[in-house]
């Protein structure tokens, strides 16, 4: 459950209908969780390549001559094995695959868009295109086996993007979002604030508004830590307790919601740092009361 107000949610029917779409192409194609994108896009006659575009777009499909074609710009997406270039490469073919996108670009209406890629956009187009590349990458029941397995927060999800060769970024949003736990993920730019991602149960239980200054995070918590760009631990992030009032405004201290979550931080470089919180006892009610 995404809490931004910039940024037009989806709805559900949308939502499913997109992964399940994404899951049926991945079970097609790949008989592993690691899938190749290039391997779909070379089975439905789409070309590709890879290119240094300045720094206007990530990716980009276009239809000329009844045929489409990939643009991944290396100049945004480094190499074209790292989990950003994957992802865009799997927009891309989410602009294939769902039909109105496809549609609206062999009708000539609409000319090819550049892409910009994981969640850096409020487009709904674009973010039916996120949607698709992260269900293609990690589709739902893959996603699920693995995921249940690995324990809750940065170990667990460094685990998710290796193994689906994916970003830190995806995978928590995949994981928050799939509700195999109880958690949050705040994703602050080098200037501040950018977005949350609340897990339906989090959000149940009226964990919902969040700290949203730097200003206001206490100056010893691991993501104040991970901002001013200090080093971490061999872990590669920074982690310590918290309470729920220190995190989210209207729980009041000393109440009973005001139990104890786990501050995780990961520095992204030049995207900043996302902040991941758990509950220590691992899960609550939709009361807020821990089980
Ligand atoms: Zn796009």
């Amino acid at each position: 459950m995404q809490e931004n107000k910039h940024i037009k949610a989806l709805s559900r029917e949308r939502e499913q209908e997109i992964s399940e779409l994404a899951e049926f192409i991945a079970e097609e194609y790949s008989t592993v969780d690691y899938i190749s994108p290039e391997k779909i896009a070379e089975a439905n006659q789409i070309t590709f390549s890879y290119g240094d575009y300045g720094d206007a777009f990530d990716g980009m499909l276009e239809h000329r001559f009844s045929k489409f074609h990939i643009y991944c710009n290396l100049n945004r997406i480094n190499r074209i094995d790292s989990p950003r270039a994957r992802f865009t490469f799997c927009h891309e073919l989410g602009h294939y695959y769902i039909d109105e996108h496809r549609q609206s670009l062999e009708s000539g209406k609409v000319p090819a868009h550049p892409s910009r890629c994981e969640y850096e956009s409020g487009n709904i187009v674009e973010r039916e295109a996120d949607y698709f590349a992260s269900n293609l990458l990690m589709p739902t029941k893959r996603f699920l086996q693995f995921a249940k397995k690995v324990k809750i927060g940065f170990e667990g999800i460094h685990k998710i993007a290796n193994n689906f060769g994916v970003s830190i970024i995806s995978a928590s949003i995949r994981y928050c979002s799939s509700n195999i736990a109880s958690c949050a993920i705040i994703k602050w730019n080098v200037d501040g604030y950018a977005w949350k991602w609340l897990s339906a149960k989090t959000y149940k239980a009226q964990y919902r508004k969040t700290i949203e200054f730097q200003n206001n995070l206490p100056i010893d918590s691991p993501t104040a830590r991970a901002l001013r760009g200090e080093n971490s631990s061999e872990k590669g992030f920074f982690e310590a307790g918290t309470t729920a009032s220190s995190w989210f405004p209207y729980i009041k201290q000393g109440s009973h919601k005001d139990i104890i979550f786990i501050e995780q931080a990961i520095s992204l470089g030049r995207f900043g740092v996302l902040t991941f919180l758990y509950p220590e006892s691992g899960n609550y009610d939709f009361e807020g009361n821990i089980l």
